[in-house]
Formats: C-alpha cells, structure tokens, sequence
C-alpha cells in the first residue's frame, strides 16, 4: 500500500510518499523563509503554498518514481494549525483524491509528529515531549488516546526562540540560532514558570528580550534561554514517567533537534531508568512523510476513506482528540 502525504499546517508545504513497511519512497518539501527580522502572516503562508504545491508534488512523484495510478491512499494534515495554510493541503488532497479516485484520510498533525518517531526509532510506549514552532506537550498513551500530561499555557517553546531571534535580528528558523550562540554562553537570570504539569514561556522570552536590549551579550541571553526552558522540560517530563511508570521518552518536533535538550533529557531517563529516543533529524520538523504514514495507519485499521463532506480542516484538533484505533494491531 502506498500513501501521499500532504502537510501544510504552518510553513512548511510538503509531499511524502510512504509505503506500509513505512520505507520512505521521497519526501520534498518548500518552507516559506520570511525577510530578516520579520515573522509572517497567514495569507502569506497560503500564497506561498499555492505557489509552491504542484512543483513539490511533482517532485515527490518522479523522486518515489511512481505515477498517481500507483498510490492508494492520500492523507493530508487536517489539524491542528493555521487555517489559510492548512486549506491549500486539503484543498489539493481533495482534488486528487476525486480525480484519481482515492481513498481519502484526514491526519491529525501532532499524531503524526509521535507516530513516524515511534516506528523510526523502534520506541514502543513512551512519555512523548512533542516541542515545535506550533505546539508544545508532554503525552503519553492512555486507554486508546495520547493523553497531555502537561503543555504550554500559552506559546509554544520554538515560537519563544523565534521571536527572540528576531528581535537579534538573526536568521530563521531562530532554534538552530540559540543553540549555536549557547554554545559560548554564561548564565543571566531568568524567570523558571513550572504550574503544576504545565509550562509557560511568554514570560521567560520577554525577559530575555529585555536582557537582550539592556546590552546582555547575545551569547549569554541563549544560553540562559536554553537552560531555563529545557529545565522546565525534563522537571515536568520527569513527573510524567514518574506518574505513568513508563520507561521510555520519545523527543519529536522541530526542538528536538538541540543537542543540549537532548543532553538533559539523557541524563534524567538514566537516573531513572528510562530510556531516551530522539526523532531522526529529517523527520523533526514538518514534512509529508509524518503525514503519509498516518494515512496508512488510519486506512489500515478503519478500512475506509474520510467523505468528502467531512474534510473540512480544523484549525483547533488536538492531539488527545483524536482516538488511536490502530494501535493495539500494532503494539506488541
Ligand atoms: P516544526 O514546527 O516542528 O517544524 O519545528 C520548527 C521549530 O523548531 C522552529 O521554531 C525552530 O526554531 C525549532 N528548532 C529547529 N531546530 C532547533 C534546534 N536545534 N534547537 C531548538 N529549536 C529548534
Ligand atoms: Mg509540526
């Protein structure tokens, strides 16, 4: 069985195409890269998508070295994320859904983002620390749903590290840019906001704006940036392998790519005898692939395609939304 995946939640525009051993045939992407100092609008993200889309797809196609006659499923991300963008995916996952005659899956983003991390690193039941430019929760798998144990009260950790990038004026993505500065950093005070399971990170990136404008070296702002959040991180993450007995962290999401995460996360899950997963790098931020091999999960268990009536996107579909029906078939 063959699966194209379709994501657009944000700003990246991808196409991957994935077949049921979940071996990758291609994986093209275009991200909208905005102008130094800048962020971007909705529209903004639509326009470029649209402008983007049928070169990425073809790309896919000729790089998997299929035709659309060969593909069964398209799945496209449904939810959650920026409704201009995530139209232009729907809209082309339809149309070549009806032209083709395919059969048609809805992907919820987050699910997507914990799925390709669990069969590409061989994870089984896992806390999830799910960090993006969109999203950030600590899940784990409970009674059919991966359930939030603990996220961000208000935005997400790798928006708090692009806005505070932009403000250097630096280039995006700003992640990579924090984590390079870190690197020759010291400590600056910082505010640390732990409530309960949950996190927040609006206050903390002020402050380090306003260390930034108070002539703070760069270095030491990101460092002290990394610090404080990653630290937040693995207290509540500790929690929640304390609370479920699981044994195993998963780290998926664009974030998950920083190696001074990774180092505190490791050193945690070894105090407690817990072993660490990382998402593989081509696989951490959005792209198709995380979307197609949803599709295929989905197609498989259900057996049946989403009707056109009910493809309507939703911006607000969260991860614990959604019921993981394939997943006792394929948790041993
Ligand atoms: P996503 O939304 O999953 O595509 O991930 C994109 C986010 O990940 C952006 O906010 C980036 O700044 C962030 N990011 C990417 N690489 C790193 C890194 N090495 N360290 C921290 N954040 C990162
Ligand atoms: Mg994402």
């Amino acid at each position: 069985m063959i699966s194209l995946g379709i994501e657009s939640t944000a700003h990246t525009f991808g196409v991957g195409i994935v077949n049921d051993r979940c071996e990758i045939l291609s994986n093209e992407k275009n991200t909208f890269k905005p102008e130094l100092g800048r962020g971007f609008t909705p529209t903004e993200l639509a326009d470029h998508h649209y402008v983007v889309c049928k070169k990425v797809l073809d790309d896919a196609l000729s790089e998997a070295d299929i035709k659309m006659g060969d593909v069964d499923v398209i799945s496209f991300s449904r939810g959650m994320g920026i409704p201009n963008a995530l139209k232009v995916g729907a809209a082309l996952a339809r149309y070549l859904a009806v032209k083709y005659k395919k059969h048609l899956v809805g992907v919820n983003h987050g699910t997507a983002h914990i799925e390709i991390g669990k069969i590409k690193t061989g994870s089984v039941d896992p806390v999830i620390v799910y960090l993006s430019g969109g999203n950030s929760q600590i899940l784990a798998y409970v009674d059919g749903v991966y359930r939030v144990f603990g996220e961000t009260m208000d935005i997400p950790i790798g928006n708090a590290f692009d806005v505070l990038v932009r403000e250097m004026k630096l280039p995006m993505p700003g992640g990579p840019e924090i984590e390079r500065l870190a690197k020759n950093g010291t400590y600056v005070d910082l505010p640390y906001v732990v409530k309960g399971m949950d996190v927040s990170f609006t206050g903390i990136m002020t402050a380090a704006i306003e260390r930034f404008k108070n002539d703070h070296k760069e270095e030491d702002v990101a460092y002290s940036m990394q610090e404080v959040c990653f630290s937040m991180l693995t207290e509540v993450t500790e929690r929640a392998l304390a609370h479920t007995g699981k044994k195993e962290v998963l780290l998926v999401g664009g974030v998950a790519a920083n190696k001074r995460l990774q180092d505190m996360m490791k050193i945690m899950c070894n105090e407690r005898n817990a072993k660490l997963y990382v998402v593989p790098q081509e696989y951490a931020s959005d792209n198709g692939a995380n979307i197609a091999w949803v599709g295929i999960l989905d197609y498989k268990s259900k057996g049946k395609s989403l009707d056109i009536l009910e493809s309507k996107v939703d911006s607000k579909w969260r991860t614990d939304d959604v019921e993981i029906h394939w997943s006792e078939a394929r948790v041993e």
